[in-house]
């Protein structure tokens, strides 16, 4: 097996310096893509929070758009990663999400997401999309208030949080987990 598995995350907007900090803390070879090219030789690939109509935009322009839909290795999104990947957009999570929906509470806030089986996570919430219906083949994995921020469709990985903007590791490191055993099944 190679020693550092190769991610890719998406720095076209937003905050992918974030991932990139830790997932290099987490001994990954990490890259950041801004072309078409980029995404070859990848093991997994993150799209960072940030605007989502933004990032849509410049994925258009930059022509990463059918790249992107074609990429086959694990995906994590946080925030607008999240809604790039919904039902509405690439499709990759069978979701339904709302922009920027938490209204009765502050635009951004932290708030402790219950994990199963494990001490919860600390989620920061910034203008973050609520999950508003999830399809039979997503597994909810935290939860805020019994509503879905974290969740999981096979190699696809989400949360309406930034796990990158704090210290804990744990979301990231499931991450390397997914694509972990999808280089083994391909080797
Ligand atoms: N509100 C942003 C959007 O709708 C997402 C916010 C974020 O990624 N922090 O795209």
């Amino acid at each position: 097996m190679r020693d550092a598995l190769r991610i890719g995350v998406l720095a076209v907007q937003g905050n992918f310096r974030e991932h990139v900090a830790m997932l290099r803390r987490l001994r990954a070879d990490v890259v950041e893509v801004r072309k078409p090219e980029q995404l070859e030789g990848l093991d997994g690939l993150v799209v960072p929070g940030g605007e989502s109509t933004a990032i849509g935009r410049l994925v258009h322009v930059s022509g990463l758009e059918e790249p992107l839909a074609r990429f086959e290795g694990p995906l994590l999104g946080t925030c607008a990663g999240m809604i790039l990947f919904d039902r509405r957009h690439l499709g990759f999570l069978d979701v339904e999400v709302a922009r920027n929906a938490y209204g009765r509470q502050v635009a951004s806030f932290e708030a402790n997401v219950d994990l199963a089986g494990e001490e919860p996570i600390r989620g920061v919430f910034i203008r973050a999309p609520r999950v508003e219906d999830v399809g039979t083949d997503v597994e909810v994995l935290g939860r805020l208030d019994d509503e879905p921020v974290l969740v999981r469709q096979g190699r696809v990985l989400a949360a309406s949080f930034h796990p990158e903007l704090t210290d804990d590791t744990r979301v990231h490191e499931k991450f390397l987990e997914i694509v972990r055993e999808a280089v083994h099944v391909r080797a």
